[in-house]
């Protein structure tokens, strides 16, 4: 199991022993996925554990749940706070971090009602989610038959657990194929994202990414890798793009949380350039994975240091 190395969990203000974090069958969410969440990674520096962007990452899960009109029990430094004790409490070093909002048990009606807000943080060690292979030679894509829900179904800039059910059929569609991952597109046809993940071009020494207006999760890593990107010197650009920008791209790569900065190298069969991870690829993966360690001075805000937290009491 994924979770082996898990010993606790932070559930509505507590640590709790892995075995001991459960939920009733008649949850809202489990029903109708009526919840919202985070994927957060935790990396090794010499400093110790620290948080990638914890701060934004809890902005948006603040954001998310005002999507849905559900309150959140806990301020965002309670959370914040929360977070690192879970990361502490397991002795991790670096892992992967699931803060998750949602309706507990009350009723099955669809308005949640009085369903309680429950919160529970979980944290494991989670490799890299394309594989290492993928990190360095790139992956495998292709065009999703499923389009991606656009914001007049559900907001897409919100995490919510319902909406990956999209995400779900996407991936298992393209690796029952034998592909890697989906690139799905909005419903004008230009591409969205993919299953879990941001894309972006590289052009004639230009990057290109899209915005909330493709129907995308606004991605951290996405904002990380565009300041990265102008800090380094390159134009980034953003705009809307379709599969015949993404085929006449020199190189092409996707961000996420949980995929990091991973090349792709082909679609549908197609090659992206010469079909191996590209200059500007390697550049961003090299800055990147150098912040996240906190190799880089210049963006030490960045990292939340897990033995550092402000001390926070829960009421
Ligand atoms: N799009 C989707 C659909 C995602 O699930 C994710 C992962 N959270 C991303 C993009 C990338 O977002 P982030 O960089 O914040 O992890």
């Amino acid at each position: 199991m994924a979770f082996d190395s898990t010993k606790y969990i932070w559930m509505n203000g507590n640590l709790m022993r892995w075995q001991d974090a459960t939920f009733h069958v008649s949850a809202h969410a489990l029903h109708y996925g009526s919840g919202v969440f985070e994927g957060i990674r935790c990396y090794e520096t010499n400093a110790g554990a620290a948080v990638f962007r914890l701060d934004a990452h809890l902005e948006r899960l603040f954001a998310s749940a005002a999507a849905y009109d559900m309150e959140i029990p806990f301020t965002q430094e309670e959370l914040s706070d929360a977070v690192c004790e879970t990361i502490e409490s397991n002795n991790f070093s670096s892992c992967y971090i699931r803060p998750i909002c949602f309706y507990g048990s009350d009723t099955l009606s669809l308005h949640p009602r009085r369903c309680p807000v429950e919160v529970a943080i979980l944290a494991w060690e989670w490799a890299a989610y394309l594989g290492d292979e993928g990190l360095v030679n790139g992956v495998r894509i292709t065009a999703s038959p499923y389009l991606k829900f656009n914001s007049r179904m559900m907001p897409t800039t919100a995490k919510a657990c319902g909406g990956y059910i999209n995400s779900i059929l996407a991936v298992r569609e393209a690796v029952n194929r034998g592909f890697d991952e989906a690139l799905l597109f909005d419903s004008e046809g230009y591409i969205a994202e993919g299953s879990g993940e941001n894309l972006f071009l590289a052009r004639d020494g230009k990057l290109f990414t899209n915005n909330e207006e493709s129907s995308i999760l606004l991605g951290i890593t996405r904002d990380a890798v565009i300041r990265l990107a102008r800090d380094l010197g390159y134009a980034v650009e953003v705009t809307k793009f379709r599969l015949a920008d993404l085929l006449a791209a020199d190189e092409a790569f996707f961000t996420g949380t949980a995929a990091e900065v991973t090349p792709v190298r082909e679609v549908d069969g197609a090659l992206i350039g010469s079909g191996k991870r590209g200059a500007v690829t390697t550049e961003i993966q090299r800055v990147f994975f150098a912040v996240v360690a906190g190799r880089d001075a210049r963006y030490a805000d960045w990292l939340q240091l897990v033995a550092n937290r402000p001390a926070y009491a829960f009421s």
